[in-house]
């Protein structure tokens, strides 16, 4: 075990959800010491059934009540899946029978508390949250993506090296119960209206994402954007606090001793007045400026845990875009085709357009419909695309809402060709009838997959074989 890993004894434990985080956390508890817990109870919810993986608890010693909600007993500490919402009858259950109920990446933390980078937003925390592991690793520190990038914050406590880092992707339900959690540098990326339906209200989702930085001290460092509106009003209760806040923008260039901007085309980073100018934006792999975004907050994220200048500057410029998010795919007679399916809101899509010339994009919009205001994405799509193709259950909203857009835009450039398409594949068809070469076919849909896909994954990964089979076909 680390030096760093807490030994105090926890008491009576319950965890909520039979799903992968409810599995791991009770799995770690159960393989606790002897004396750091007295029992360990997991919930499964009203839908849960027994399996493998009950079975394998019980193996350990976990109590295992499944079928039901209504949760019976006393417990020190509850630990909660990100997916039971907090207003849920099942969380307010475990919470009257519990002293206290956190979140996995909060328990995780309270195991282990040293060396935490924290990233969170509403778009880019996983590119964000890759691209520090890769700048620290880069620097020879021993550095790990965990958290909602895919792994449990608890699986790999046991395993983390004394002088490791962890870079801990949240989301806003991880941080929603969160105490104690005090990471190094926590970064705060964008926020716009997302989760509502977990949350409750805009101001709710807010509230928890701010949580990241809840217990910074005037030693660590806290990044945040001043590109949008309600980030701006974080910013404002941080310095208030007398925290260290470095503005992060790729609007505009902020005056404080701690920046990270754009100037003339190249990243540059500020801490305490001191200015590292790394790279130039078009020498990234990763492309559009809200990847430039990313780039800057990893960047500035490893610079104030030491890392060099000329380290950061070159992993900055190495990293290569991450599956299924603006990931090149191939380019077909003339024609470059981007998977962009994680995509699924519609600012991730505008900030996608930006990353191509106006005017060359053939771009692939919809799938399940969340009903979010499009008036700001249809705006985006008829001043940067030539083509729209609409598919899926939202497509004809999409499509009405850039038809209308395009009618009251006027003569600013040429009209945008509203085209639909029952599914993914009939619009990867229209879309490459349209294309000429040196355009884009870019799938970047506004939209999660659940209408037609299991997630998000598997819509990139059709988007792909279609893309491979037309490329067999011209062979
Ligand atoms: P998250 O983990 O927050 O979902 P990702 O890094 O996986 O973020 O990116 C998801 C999508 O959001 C990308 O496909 C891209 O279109 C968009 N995106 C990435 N970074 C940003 C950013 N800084 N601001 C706005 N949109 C972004």
């Amino acid at each position: 075990m680390t030096s760093h890993t807490s030994q105090a004894p926890l008491g009576d434990v319950l965890v909520l959800g039979l799903g992968r985080t409810g599995t791991s956390v009770a799995r770690y508890l159960a393989t606790l010491p002897e004396g750091r817990v007295r029992s360990v109870t997991l919930y499964g919810g009203t839908s849960s059934e027994p399996g493998e993986a009950s079975r394998a608890l019980e193996g350990l010693g976990v109590t295992v009540a499944l079928g039901t909600d209504e949760v019976r007993g006393r417990f020190d500490l509850a630990v909660a899946s990100p997916g039971i919402p907090e207003r849920s009858a099942f969380f307010r259950a475990a919470a009257s029978a519990s002293t206290e109920v956190i979140g996995e990446p909060e328990f995780a933390y309270r195991e282990s508390p040293a060396r935490w980078v924290a990233i969170t937003g509403t778009n880019g925390k996983t590119t964000t949250t890759s691209l520090t592991t890769h700048v620290l690793s880069s620097a020879g520190l021993s550095a790990e993506s965990v958290g909602n990038i895919g792994t449990n914050v608890c699986d790999r406590v046991r395993e983390r090296p004394q002088d490791g880092w962890f870079v801990a992707e949240l989301s806003s339900f991880q941080l929603a119960t969160t105490r104690l959690l005090h990471p190094r540098v926590a970064v705060l990326l964008n926020l716009t209206p997302d989760h509502l339906e977990w949350h409750g209200t805009f101001e709710a989702y807010a509230a928890a994402k701010e949580r990241i930085f809840a217990n910074l001290d005037a030693r660590d460092l806290a990044v945040v954007s001043v590109d949008d509106e309600p980030c701006r009003a974080v910013r404002d209760r941080l310095a208030q606090r007398g925290l260290r806040v470095c503005e992060l923008s790729v609007c505009g260039a902020p005056e404080s001793a701690c920046a990270a901007f754009l100037r003339e085309g190249t990243l540059v980073v500020r801490l305490d007045g001191v200015e590292h100018a790394l790279v130039a934006v078009d020498e990234l792999q990763i492309r559009g400026l809200h990847n430039a975004e990313n780039a800057l907050a990893a960047a500035a994220a490893a610079l104030e845990l030491g890392v060099s200048e000329e380290v950061a500057a070159a992993a900055v410029r190495t990293f290569s875009p991450i599956e299924h998010r603006i990931e090149p795919v191939a380019t077909v007679r003339g024609v470059s085709f981007v998977n962009d399916s994680k995509a699924t809101n519609t600012d991730s899509v505008e900030k996608a357009l930006t990353a191509f010339a106006a005017g060359t994009v053939v771009v692939l919009l919809g799938g399940h419909d969340k009903g979010t205001d499009l008036a700001s994405l249809a705006r985006a799509v008829c001043a940067r695309c030539r083509v729209a193709v609409c598919f899926g259950a939202a497509g004809e909203r999409i499509a009405a809402a850039l038809e209308d857009a395009r009618d009251t835009r006027g003569e600013k450039g040429p009209a945008l060709a509203v085209l639909r398409a029952a599914h993914l594949r009939e619009a990867f068809t229209a879309a490459v009838a349209a294309a000429r070469p040196h355009d884009t076919v870019l799938l970047s849909p506004a939209c999660s997959s659940f209408d037609e896909f299991s997630n998000m994954a598997e819509r990139g990964r059709a988007f792909k074989g279609l893309v491979r089979d037309l490329a067999r076909e011209g062979e």
